[in-house]
Protein backbone atom coordinates (compact mmCIF):
# COMPACT_ATOMS: atom_id res chain seq x y z
CA UNK A 1 0.00 0.00 0.00
CA UNK A 2 1.30 3.33 -0.83
CA UNK A 3 2.28 5.55 1.53
CA UNK A 4 1.03 8.81 1.31
CA UNK A 5 2.89 11.21 3.50
CA UNK A 6 6.63 9.47 1.62
CA UNK A 7 5.00 11.19 -1.85
CA UNK A 8 4.63 7.14 -2.83
CA UNK A 9 3.40 6.98 -6.66
CA UNK A 10 5.16 3.84 -8.14
CA UNK A 11 6.21 4.09 -11.56
CA UNK A 12 3.54 1.00 -13.85
CA UNK A 13 4.33 1.96 -17.38
CA UNK A 14 6.86 -0.33 -19.31
CA UNK A 15 6.93 1.87 -21.93
CA UNK A 16 7.68 5.20 -19.88
CA UNK A 17 9.94 3.38 -17.53
CA UNK A 18 11.78 2.26 -21.19
CA UNK A 19 11.90 5.66 -22.24
CA UNK A 20 13.21 7.07 -18.80
CA UNK A 21 16.03 4.85 -18.41
CA UNK A 22 17.28 5.59 -22.64
CA UNK A 23 16.83 9.15 -21.31
CA UNK A 24 19.56 8.45 -18.56
CA UNK A 25 21.75 6.30 -20.41
CA UNK A 26 23.55 4.01 -17.50
CA UNK A 27 26.81 2.74 -18.71
CA UNK A 28 28.30 -0.16 -16.51
CA UNK A 29 30.33 1.05 -14.13
CA UNK A 30 28.55 4.47 -13.62
CA UNK A 31 28.50 6.00 -10.23
CA UNK A 32 24.76 6.40 -9.84
CA UNK A 33 22.74 7.55 -6.84
CA UNK A 34 18.60 6.81 -7.08
CA UNK A 35 16.53 8.95 -5.02
CA UNK A 36 13.52 7.15 -3.43
CA UNK A 37 13.65 3.58 -5.60
CA UNK A 38 10.50 2.21 -4.13
CA UNK A 39 9.37 -0.68 -5.78
CA UNK A 40 12.58 -0.84 -7.96
CA UNK A 41 10.37 0.12 -10.78
CA UNK A 42 13.50 2.16 -12.41
CA UNK A 43 15.95 0.35 -10.17
CA UNK A 44 15.89 -2.59 -11.97
CA UNK A 45 16.85 -1.78 -15.17
CA UNK A 46 19.30 0.68 -13.72
CA UNK A 47 21.06 -2.12 -11.87
CA UNK A 48 21.34 -4.57 -15.05
CA UNK A 49 23.16 -2.18 -17.00
CA UNK A 50 25.17 -0.42 -14.19
CA UNK A 51 26.35 -3.46 -12.19
CA UNK A 52 25.71 -1.82 -8.86
CA UNK A 53 23.19 0.81 -7.61
CA UNK A 54 23.27 2.91 -4.76
CA UNK A 55 19.71 3.72 -3.64
CA UNK A 56 18.14 6.27 -1.11
CA UNK A 57 14.88 5.41 0.50
CA UNK A 58 13.42 6.47 3.61
CA UNK A 59 10.81 3.79 4.15
CA UNK A 60 11.72 0.91 6.37
CA UNK A 61 9.80 -1.91 4.47
CA UNK A 62 11.03 -0.59 1.14
CA UNK A 63 14.35 -0.44 2.56
CA UNK A 64 14.20 -3.82 4.30
CA UNK A 65 12.86 -5.21 0.18
CA UNK A 66 15.96 -3.25 -1.32
CA UNK A 67 18.31 -4.67 0.94
CA UNK A 68 17.36 -8.49 -0.28
CA UNK A 69 19.52 -7.39 -3.85
CA UNK A 70 23.06 -8.10 -3.71
CA UNK A 71 23.32 -5.34 -6.32
CA UNK A 72 22.20 -2.57 -3.93
CA UNK A 73 23.64 -0.49 -1.67
CA UNK A 74 20.69 0.89 0.52
CA UNK A 75 20.49 3.82 2.47
CA UNK A 76 18.00 4.41 4.73
CA UNK A 77 17.38 7.96 5.36
CA UNK A 78 16.24 11.07 4.15
CA UNK A 79 17.46 12.27 1.29
CA UNK A 80 17.68 15.94 2.93
CA UNK A 81 20.09 14.39 5.57
CA UNK A 82 22.61 12.39 3.01
CA UNK A 83 25.97 14.25 2.52
CA UNK A 84 26.26 13.43 -1.47
CA UNK A 85 29.62 15.10 -1.39
CA UNK A 86 31.05 12.60 1.33
CA UNK A 87 28.60 9.62 -0.39
CA UNK A 88 30.73 10.16 -3.34
CA UNK A 89 34.19 10.09 -1.48
CA UNK A 90 32.94 6.83 -0.12
CA UNK A 91 32.24 5.87 -3.58
CA UNK A 92 35.61 6.63 -4.59
CA UNK A 93 34.10 8.73 -7.53
CA UNK A 94 35.04 12.63 -8.46
CA UNK A 95 31.17 12.58 -9.24
CA UNK A 96 28.22 11.17 -9.00
CA UNK A 97 24.83 10.43 -11.68
CA UNK A 98 21.80 11.09 -9.32
CA UNK A 99 18.14 9.84 -10.24
CA UNK A 100 15.43 9.55 -9.52
CA UNK A 101 11.43 9.20 -9.24
CA UNK A 102 11.43 12.32 -6.46
CA UNK A 103 8.38 12.50 -4.33
CA UNK A 104 6.76 15.51 -5.40
CA UNK A 105 6.25 16.99 -1.69
CA UNK A 106 9.89 17.93 -1.10
CA UNK A 107 11.17 18.29 -4.77
CA UNK A 108 12.38 21.80 -4.37
CA UNK A 109 14.09 21.11 -0.66
CA UNK A 110 15.63 17.98 -2.60
CA UNK A 111 16.47 20.33 -5.43
CA UNK A 112 18.37 23.02 -3.19
CA UNK A 113 19.95 20.39 -0.80
CA UNK A 114 21.59 19.18 -4.23
CA UNK A 115 23.04 22.48 -5.19
CA UNK A 116 24.87 22.51 -2.27
CA UNK A 117 26.71 19.15 -3.66
CA UNK A 118 26.47 20.36 -7.07
CA UNK A 119 30.47 20.43 -7.47
CA UNK A 120 30.77 16.06 -7.31
CA UNK A 121 27.70 15.57 -9.49
CA UNK A 122 28.20 14.74 -13.27
CA UNK A 123 24.12 15.23 -14.05
CA UNK A 124 20.45 14.78 -12.68
CA UNK A 125 17.48 13.01 -13.81
CA UNK A 126 14.73 13.67 -12.36
CA UNK A 127 11.16 12.79 -12.04
CA UNK A 128 9.36 15.71 -11.31
CA UNK A 129 5.68 17.46 -11.49
CA UNK A 130 5.57 19.44 -15.05
CA UNK A 131 4.43 22.36 -13.52
CA UNK A 132 8.05 22.62 -11.41
CA UNK A 133 9.79 21.66 -14.22
CA UNK A 134 8.17 24.30 -16.55
CA UNK A 135 9.64 26.89 -14.18
CA UNK A 136 13.18 25.00 -14.22
CA UNK A 137 13.64 25.60 -17.45
CA UNK A 138 11.50 28.71 -18.19
CA UNK A 139 12.57 31.93 -20.08
CA UNK A 140 12.33 35.80 -18.76
CA UNK A 141 9.20 37.12 -19.92
CA UNK A 142 6.96 34.15 -19.40
CA UNK A 143 5.07 33.92 -16.16
CA UNK A 144 6.65 30.72 -15.75
CA UNK A 145 10.23 32.54 -15.04
CA UNK A 146 10.61 33.55 -11.36
CA UNK A 147 12.88 32.24 -8.51
CA UNK A 148 13.21 28.43 -9.30
CA UNK A 149 14.24 29.26 -12.86
CA UNK A 150 17.29 31.83 -11.91
CA UNK A 151 18.68 29.80 -9.08
CA UNK A 152 19.13 26.68 -11.29
CA UNK A 153 19.82 28.12 -14.47
CA UNK A 154 22.66 29.40 -12.99
CA UNK A 155 24.67 26.15 -11.95
CA UNK A 156 22.73 24.05 -14.56
CA UNK A 157 22.12 23.45 -18.15
CA UNK A 158 18.44 21.78 -18.17
CA UNK A 159 15.85 20.44 -20.13
CA UNK A 160 12.44 18.62 -19.98
CA UNK A 161 12.97 15.64 -22.13
CA UNK A 162 10.04 13.02 -21.03
CA UNK A 163 6.24 13.90 -20.64
CA UNK A 164 4.57 11.44 -18.19
CA UNK A 165 0.61 11.30 -18.23
CA UNK A 166 -1.15 10.70 -14.78
CA UNK A 167 -1.68 6.84 -15.47
CA UNK A 168 1.68 5.63 -15.92
CA UNK A 169 1.97 5.64 -11.94
CA UNK A 170 0.05 3.42 -9.37
CA UNK A 171 -1.89 5.42 -7.57
CA UNK A 172 -1.68 7.95 -10.36
CA UNK A 173 -0.74 11.60 -9.10
CA UNK A 174 -3.09 14.36 -9.76
CA UNK A 175 -0.94 16.20 -12.18
CA UNK A 176 0.88 15.70 -14.58
CA UNK A 177 4.64 14.27 -14.94
CA UNK A 178 7.80 15.16 -16.76
CA UNK A 179 11.47 14.38 -16.23
CA UNK A 180 13.97 17.00 -16.62
CA UNK A 181 18.03 16.33 -17.18
CA UNK A 182 20.13 18.81 -15.39
CA UNK A 183 24.05 18.95 -16.50
CA UNK A 184 25.92 21.60 -14.20
CA UNK A 185 27.68 24.06 -15.94
CA UNK A 186 31.80 23.73 -15.35
CA UNK A 187 32.38 27.14 -15.06
CA UNK A 188 29.61 28.97 -13.35
CA UNK A 189 29.98 32.64 -11.83
CA UNK A 190 30.91 32.56 -8.95
CA UNK A 191 28.28 34.10 -6.96
CA UNK A 192 27.42 34.22 -3.01
CA UNK A 193 23.83 31.67 -3.47
CA UNK A 194 22.63 33.39 -0.14
CA UNK A 195 22.88 36.99 -1.79
CA UNK A 196 21.61 36.11 -5.45
CA UNK A 197 18.59 34.17 -3.74
CA UNK A 198 17.76 37.36 -1.14
CA UNK A 199 17.69 39.24 -4.48
CA UNK A 200 15.62 37.08 -6.80
CA UNK A 201 13.55 37.05 -3.77
CA UNK A 202 13.01 40.31 -3.25
CA UNK A 203 12.63 40.75 -7.17
CA UNK A 204 10.06 38.64 -7.81
CA UNK A 205 8.11 39.28 -4.28
CA UNK A 206 5.53 41.55 -6.37
CA UNK A 207 6.43 39.69 -9.87
CA UNK A 208 3.79 42.35 -11.54
CA UNK A 209 5.18 45.38 -10.55
CA UNK A 210 8.23 47.44 -11.62
CA UNK A 211 11.67 46.58 -10.13
CA UNK A 212 11.63 50.65 -9.26
CA UNK A 213 9.16 49.81 -5.87
CA UNK A 214 10.38 46.43 -4.85
CA UNK A 215 14.14 45.40 -6.21
CA UNK A 216 15.09 49.62 -6.19
CA UNK A 217 15.32 50.35 -2.33
CA UNK A 218 16.68 47.21 -1.15
CA UNK A 219 19.80 47.67 -3.78
CA UNK A 220 20.06 51.46 -2.59
CA UNK A 221 20.45 49.90 0.82
CA UNK A 222 23.24 47.37 -0.38
CA UNK A 223 24.77 50.19 -1.56
CA UNK A 224 24.86 49.08 -5.29
CA UNK A 225 26.04 51.54 -7.54
CA UNK A 226 26.13 49.59 -10.70
CA UNK A 227 23.32 50.14 -13.55
CA UNK A 228 20.42 48.31 -13.19
CA UNK A 229 17.28 49.65 -15.22
CA UNK A 230 14.61 49.26 -12.70
CA UNK A 231 12.14 50.80 -14.83
CA UNK A 232 11.35 46.56 -15.39
CA UNK A 233 9.48 43.83 -14.10
CA UNK A 234 11.42 40.51 -12.65
CA UNK A 235 10.38 37.99 -14.97
CA UNK A 236 11.96 40.84 -17.75
CA UNK A 237 15.28 40.67 -16.38
CA UNK A 238 18.02 37.90 -17.67
CA UNK A 239 19.65 35.10 -15.17
CA UNK A 240 22.97 36.59 -16.72
CA UNK A 241 21.97 40.27 -15.31
CA UNK A 242 21.19 38.53 -11.98
CA UNK A 243 24.19 37.17 -11.32
CA UNK A 244 25.89 40.46 -12.32
CA UNK A 245 23.95 42.24 -9.85
CA UNK A 246 24.42 40.09 -6.83
CA UNK A 247 28.52 39.92 -8.00
CA UNK A 248 28.91 43.23 -7.37
CA UNK A 249 26.98 43.51 -4.11
CA UNK A 250 28.83 41.87 -0.36
CA UNK A 251 27.64 39.60 1.03
N1 LIG B 1 11.12 5.18 -7.85
C1 LIG B 1 9.83 4.55 -7.54
C2 LIG B 1 9.01 4.46 -8.80
O1 LIG B 1 9.29 5.23 -9.74
O2 LIG B 1 8.08 3.65 -8.86
C3 LIG B 1 9.09 5.29 -6.43
C4 LIG B 1 8.85 6.77 -6.62
S1 LIG B 1 7.80 7.54 -5.38
C5 LIG B 1 7.22 8.92 -6.30
C6 LIG B 1 8.91 8.33 -4.25
C7 LIG B 1 9.78 7.40 -3.39
O3 LIG B 1 10.60 8.22 -2.53
C8 LIG B 1 9.03 6.47 -2.48
O4 LIG B 1 9.62 5.19 -2.54
C9 LIG B 1 9.20 7.08 -1.08
O5 LIG B 1 9.15 6.12 -0.03
C10 LIG B 1 10.56 7.71 -1.19
N2 LIG B 1 10.78 8.87 -0.31
C11 LIG B 1 9.86 9.77 0.14
N3 LIG B 1 10.42 10.71 0.91
C12 LIG B 1 11.76 10.42 0.93
C13 LIG B 1 12.89 11.04 1.56
N4 LIG B 1 12.75 12.14 2.31
N5 LIG B 1 14.10 10.46 1.41
C14 LIG B 1 14.25 9.34 0.65
N6 LIG B 1 13.22 8.72 0.02
C15 LIG B 1 11.99 9.24 0.16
Amino acid sequence: VARKRFGQHFLADAGVIDAIVREIAPRAGDPMVEIGPGLAALTQPLVERLGRLTVVELDRDLAARLRQHPQLEVVEADVLKVDFSALAERLGAAKLRVVGNLPYNISSPILFHLLQHVGRVADQHFMLQKEVIDRMVARPATSDYGRLSVMLQWRYAMENVLFVPPDAFDPPPRVDSAVVRMVPFADPPQVDEALLSQLVQVAFSQRRKILRHTLGPWLEQKGFAGDFDVQRRAEEVPVAEYLAIAQSLRP
